[in-house]
């Protein structure tokens, strides 16, 4: 059985989607209850309890944490599906009672609910938690800095979701991209960065098989306000993960499954074959090349040259739902940019909310090419 066949077994299907929240999750922690110890952290801005699980025995202190920003919600789901798979040990037995003797791993489902409940990265008080790890000002950042203190862990996870926009020169998404942050302004390569990179090396072995081609490395750049880079610098190993698009998986239902096989193969739950190994340095680095929707030769009154006509979905939280509205975003060249739909419409023009002329930061509702009125695209009540 491979990867995915067994991840199959162990889906989480009472989470799903991109808005998920305490709320969403509670029902589930009382299941959880009677199986993983269950406390309480500390709470956030606006006094939501935040919690934290805690299993197996081992000597490894694994510390991970989630929703650190409201609106990734992607790694939570992956979380969930990884606690079936502990909780239920339908697969993988033996291989799971290794980990649980092994690792202590603790881990942080939703560090930022009220951010959550809003979807927004920032948390209640519109303050981005990983870039205040220095001051410390909320009680989030107070939360995980004591977690940390406390726990002493020999290893951090740092979960988030990354946007539609970043990609590779190859013309495919950024799937699933990792970074072993810096610990110093020289990018030095510490003993803790190398043990992250390590692992960030082994689970690239797994994933390469899976998504080859759409695993990125992001950019080091030191910033010691970042949560990732405050922790390698006291030196502990510290990994961050970023969930990103999977072709036509606005949901993130499919990116999970890769976030969830990474989990798994960090905790040698699952092994790389020794043929799939990758240095660090070879994955590729994320780029910001990626659009949702591209109209590739369009004619623009009053310009000679053919241009592109780049769009971009805005997630905005309606009622209980993430809503995808879409959005003029660049006009241009934009030759060395992809889209995650491309059309052409060669050389006709195009209106848009049956306008000629439309700006960037537009709201679209409806695309139409004028030379023979065919539809090219239309909002529709539906989540994508
Ligand atoms: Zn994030």
């Amino acid at each position: 059985m491979n990867i995915l066949e067994a991840y199959a077994t162990f889906f989480e299907a009472k989470i799903e989607g991109r808005y998920v929240t305490l709320e969403h999750l509670s029902p589930l922690l009382k299941v959880y209850k009677n199986m993983f110890q269950i406390s309480e952290i500390g709470t956030s801005e606006l006094g939501q309890k935040i919690p934290m699980l805690k299993m197996g025995q081992g000597e490894k202190t694994v510390l991970g944490w989630s929703q650190m920003h409201g609106n990734e919600a992607t790694t939570t789901k992956a979380i969930f599906d990884f606690l079936k798979l502990i909780a239920e040990q339908k697969i993988y037995k033996k291989e799971i009672s290794e980990f649980l003797k092994t690792y202590t791993f603790y881990i942080i489902p939703i560090l930022n609910p009220d951010g959550a409940a809003k979807y927004t990265r920032e948390n209640a008080n519109g303050i981005d938690l990983n870039r205040d790890a220095q001051d410390q000002t909320q009680s989030e950042s107070r939360v995980l800095a004591k977690v940390f203190r406390d726990l002493q862990p020999d290893l951090c996870l740092n979960l988030h979701d990354q946007r539609t926009i970043y990609g590779f020169k190859n013309g495919k998404p950024a799937t699933v991209s990792f970074l072993s942050p810096a610990a110093d302004t020289k990018r030095s390569l510490t003993p803790s960065r190398k043990i992250a990179i390590q692992h960030i090396e082994t689970m690239v072995g797994v994933l390469q098989g899976l998504i080859p081609g759409q695993i990125g490395r992001y950019d080091d750049a030191f910033n010691a306000n970042c949560v990732g880079d405050s922790f390698q610098m006291a030196g502990v190993p510290t990994i961050l993960f970023e969930a990103g698009h999977f072709p036509d998986d606005y949901q993130r239902e499919e990116t999970r499954k890769y976030i969830c096989s990474a989990l798994i193969t960090l905790f040698g739950i699952v092994k790389p074959s020794a043929t799939t190994s990758i240095l660090y340095a070879k994955i590729s680095e994320n780029k910001k090349n990626f659009k949702d929707l591209l109209i590739r030769n369009v004619s623009i009154p009053g310009i000679f040259r053919l241009k592109t006509v780049a769009f971009q979905y805005i997630e905005v939280l309606e009622g209980s739902h993430i809503v995808f509205q879409l959005h003029v975003d660049e006009i241009g060249d934009l030759t060395s940019c992809f889209g995650h739909q491309e059309l052409d419409v060669s050389g006709a023009e195009i209106l848009v909310n049956s306008q000629q002329n439309y700006q960037v930061g537009e709201k679209v509702l409806k695309i139409v090419s004028k030379k023979d009125d065919s539809l090219l695209f239309i909002k529709e009540d539906k989540f994508l």
